[in-house]
């Protein structure tokens, strides 16, 4: 029973009598979609730098054998600002200060919400390109 109704649902979604043959958003997708591109517009309209790479906070050991970082228990430098980045392939890595990071963090804030809503407009194309009727061609 339930396998005949899966079958004619195949059917229905297969079916070559349908026009509708275009990539055809639905109006919500429209809609989310000129959401996002209103607000990636609203970000790239204000003048403002960003900034590749990632920032963590790390705790580290030093090289001097009797430092407190070595004791029992330990108690590790930092922490520290820590900007990591690709560059030609390979990882670059940089200290930032206390005041640089209070410069630059709203640039790599800003780096990361328009790469988020990039993420987002481009997982909604995807979802529409994947309804496209012409793939079963
Ligand atoms: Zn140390």
């Amino acid at each position: 029973m339930s396998y005949r109704t899966y079958t004619a649902n195949m059917h229905g979604t297969a079916d070559p009598g349908c026009k509708n043959e275009n990539v055809s958003p639905t109006p919500a997708q429209q809609a989310r979609a000129a959401r996002i591109a209103a607000q990636i517009a609203g970000d790239l309209a204000q003048a403002g730098f960003i900034l590749p790479g990632t920032l963590t906070e790390r705790m580290t050991r030093c090289g001097r054998a009797n430092c407190r970082c070595h004791a029992d228990p330990p108690r590790l430098h930092g922490p520290y600002h820590q900007w990591t980045r690709k560059v030609g392939g390979k990882t670059v890595t940089r200290i930032l200060t206390d005041d640089q990071l209070a410069d630059y963090q709203p640039w790599f804030d800003r780096q990361r919400r328009l790469r988020d809503l990039i993420a987002q407009l481009e997982t909604l194309s995807q979802e529409i390109a994947d309804q496209d009727p012409r793939w079963d061609r």
